[in-house]
């Protein structure tokens, strides 16, 4: 029998090749060797976006990021592809677990102090909880393991202590959720600085036009030390070179040797990443097309899986309901 692997993710909408390289294509393959399950964590959104308008894209964001799922690879005969607030047990399984968990290992969590100083006016509940509500995505479904980066690591460690306190407190319920480190490399966005995000507008959406990708890299700045075409350039510092790298490793072995040497200019050598691009995510962006004509398709995508979910998810309350006595025994 294959090991459940359970991964969320924030609809952000468009996806981006940061996104793309950087989690989905580990999502892809992972469909060969576990039962995967993808959810798309609306629920988590709502600790950072706030009332009427906060929301108001909530849904089209959804839509946007199955379609990019779907295109890139992940098969909803192979994995459960669901939208996390479909399954409610998942808030059942957070009120319980937050009857065990202690407050002080919440209030360290340094996520929830940065959280705190980037939305002074809107600290609420849900980002203190947020670690809370992630262990119960993963063990409501019994995932034994979780994709993440070196990063995420703590969070994971933080999820897995929940689950040993439950354990202890109620029973051998849960496996604890262990990591699957995927080595996938952190995609830096067009400023040559910062993590490739839709928020810094530093990103080139999967979704993008061959024109539009085009424009994006062009725009993209390269190794500051190089102001003219005569200097020699550092491909080891250079975001242009990484995404070289990333999309077409073989083809381009020889852009460091020409870029040390300025051999060849950044211009051509974003003309020629561009091209890159585009040619890989062809297919994909072909598929998209072809999916968002198809929204009935897309949305039964979602029902089953929220379907299958709920199957699994409701199995877990009964056993954690009856571990805490919540079940009431006629006599
Ligand atoms: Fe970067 Fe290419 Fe310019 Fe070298 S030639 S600095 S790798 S963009």
């Amino acid at each position: 029998m294959k090991k459940r692997v359970f991964s969320g993710a924030r609809p952000t909408g468009r996806q981006h090749i940061g996104n793309y390289l950087g989690a989905i294509q580990n999502y892809v393959s992972l469909q060969a060797e576990y039962e995967c399950i993808y959810c798309i964590v609306d629920i988590h959104a709502l600790t950072t976006l706030q009332g009427v308008e906060g929301v108001k894209n909530l849904q089209q964001n959804v839509r946007e990021m199955i379609l990019d799922w779907l295109a890139a690879g992940l098969d909803p005969k192979k994995s459960i592809l669901f939208v996390q607030s479909e399954v409610p047990e998942v808030t059942e399984l957070h009120t319980l677990l937050s009857m065990t968990t202690p407050l002080g290992w919440l209030m360290r969590v340094p996520t929830f102090k940065e959280k705190v100083k980037m939305q002074p006016d809107n600290v609420n509940y849900g980002l203190l909880g947020y670690p809370v509500l992630m262990t119960s995505d993963i063990i409501l479904y019994k995932a034994e393991f979780v994709p993440v980066g070196e990063d995420q690591l703590p969070h994971l460690e933080l999820a897995r202590e929940i689950v040993r306190r439950f354990n202890s407190l109620y029973g051998d319920t849960f496996p604890e959720p262990k990591p699957k480190l995927t080595q996938a490399p952190m995609i830096v966005g067009l400023d040559g600085v910062q993590k490739m995000s839709k928020q810094l507008n530093n990103h080139i959406e999967l979704a993008a036009t061959a024109e539009e990708t085009a424009q994006r890299i062009m725009t993209a700045y390269t190794d500051p030390t190089r102001q003219r075409k005569s200097d020699p350039g550092h491909p080891e510092t250079c975001n242009i070179f990484h995404l070289h790298e990333a999309f077409e490793p073989m083809k381009t072995k020889d852009i460091p040797a020409h870029c040390r040497s300025a051999q060849i200019g950044c211009v051509d050598c974003k003309k020629l990443l561009a091209q890159e691009v585009n040619a890989a995510l062809a297919p994909l962006r072909e598929r998209r097309h072809e999916l968002a004509s198809r929204p009935a398709y897309v949305s039964d995508v979602l029902s089953d899986g929220a379907r299958r979910a709920q199957a699994i998810a409701r199995e877990t309350i009964r056993e954690v309901k009856d571990r805490m006595n919540l079940i009431r025994k006629d006599t």
